[in-house]
């Protein structure tokens, strides 16, 4: 029997430009590359984990013991997040987009009794979830979570932060209040917000358990490490019932990253294989966000997002986000039901826009790791160019004023 063997292969050089994954840092990829050969229990490893562990808390602002990574990609963290809500567990999930409805089918797949689960393997309805639609193109607001759980008083209540699916920011305050006022344990997708958001963990009470993810905000490597953070309150219900995984078990994780019996310990024991290639891009990436400070990010994305938004309204866009690190929009009226064509005949030229993932169909544009002029002026004359391809018509000179007007001499002086 002859084995084929295929060519190398090649992935070309890409413009990420949609929700995620963003532009992996050019000081990451140095450090995942120069990486040596070192196995899991190696100490500079087992040293760069509890570094990492460290700086972790610091980006996140919180002094929860409970805050590492989790291996893999945002829906590894949501998972461990989620490990603690037992079958028959009563919960109120808010979805407004793609992210915060898998995450609500998630939870309807881990508080599903088993009966509900071998009724609709891949689609439990869990009669002790409750799922709160709230529609396309809007935010999760403060009452609709406090009418929720007035009325429903789950266990447990979750809410995307930031849903990258439509590009909305929900109320993280509101939820917080909330939770707390009827002594829910809330649970928040911020795969989105970490890294691109100036926002603390200790400034949310409410808020018992966080997962994220390494190639957003955080601009790393996807399948390196998701950030996760779960309170005291998260960790006695998860002591009192236990979770039915092993991988993805916070207390056996958090042993790899030094915390023992919900203590710091000075050196990790093993847990699993770890990649000492992760960790190094883990840590360089926390350095680099410590390093510029989630402050001036923060509002290196609020600038740059309204310059993105500015230009792409002057080419007859309607924009429906508001979050910082992605444009959400329809197309100009003459090309409206053709932004599957747009999408696809930019991502042909390696510029990486997205679609949305469930009706309707809008454009997405991301700036991820994309903060300066240069790199947003190339986003929107590569997206100027693409509405003409399609035989739109672009006001050349008024996006040029708008970037002229925005960035004035910053583009020239680089
Ligand atoms: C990207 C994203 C996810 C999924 O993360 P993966 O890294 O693809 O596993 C989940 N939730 C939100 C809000 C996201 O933006």
């Amino acid at each position: 029997m002859s084995v084929h063997v295929f060519p190398q292969l090649v992935i070309p050089e890409t413009l990420a430009a949609g929700p995620g994954p963003g532009n992996t840092d050019a000081r990451v990829l140095q450090r995942f590359a120069a990486a040596g050969v070192a196995d899991h229990m190696q100490p500079d490893v087992l040293r760069g984990m509890v570094e990492c562990k460290h700086m972790l808390r610091a980006v996140w602002g919180t002094d929860n013991v409970h805050t590492f990574g989790v291996a893999g990609t945002g829906w590894s963290a949501l998972d461990m997040m989620f490990s603690a809500v037992q079958p028959g567990d009563k919960v109120v999930a808010f979805a407004n987009g793609t992210f915060s409805g898998i995450d609500a089918l998630t939870l309807r797949i881990k508080a599903a009794t088993p009966a509900e689960l071998a009724a609709n393997p891949l689609d439990p309805q869990a009669a002790s979830v409750t799922v709160i639609e709230v529609a396309h193109g809007t935010s999760v607001s403060g009452e609709d979570v406090e009418r929720a759980l007035a009325e429903h008083k789950p266990k447990w209540a979750f809410m995307a932060h930031w849903e990258t699916g439509s590009g909305r920011i929900n109320d993280l305050a509101g939820f917080s209040e909330a939770c707390e006022r009827h002594g829910v344990l809330g649970l928040v997708d911020a795969v989105s917000s970490l890294g691109v958001e100036d926002f603390r963990i200790d400034d949310y009470p409410g808020v018992a358990g966080w997962a994220s993810c390494p190639q957003k905000g955080i601009c790393c490597l996807p399948l390196t490490y998701a950030p996760v953070s779960f309170d005291d309150r998260y960790m006695d219900s998860l002591r009192a019932t236990g979770a039915s995984t092993y991988a993805n078990h916070p207390i056996f994780e958090a042993r790899h990253w030094g915390i023992v019996d919900g203590q710091d310990v000075e050196k990790g024991t093993y847990h699993r294989t770890h990649s000492g290639y992760a960790v190094a891009a883990f840590h360089e990436a926390l350095r680099l966000t410590l390093e510029e400070g989630l402050a001036k990010r923060s509002q290196s994305y609020i600038h740059h997002e309204d310059v993105l938004r500015a230009a792409v309204e002057t080419m007859g866009c309607t924009v429906t986000s508001n979050m910082t690190s992605l444009v959400v929009l329809n197309l100009p009226p003459a090309l409206a039901g053709r932004e599957m064509e747009l999408v696809q005949h930019c991502r042909a030229q390696n510029f990486g826009i997205w679609p949305t993932l469930s009706a309707p169909v809008q454009v997405r544009i991301g700036i991820l790791n994309q903060l300066n002029p240069r790199a947003i002026s190339d986003i929107v004359m590569r997206f100027a160019a693409a509405i003409q391809d399609l035989d739109g018509t672009v006001d050349m000179d008024a996006v040029t004023d708008v970037l002229d007007q925005r960035y004035g001499t910053a583009i020239a002086a680089e």
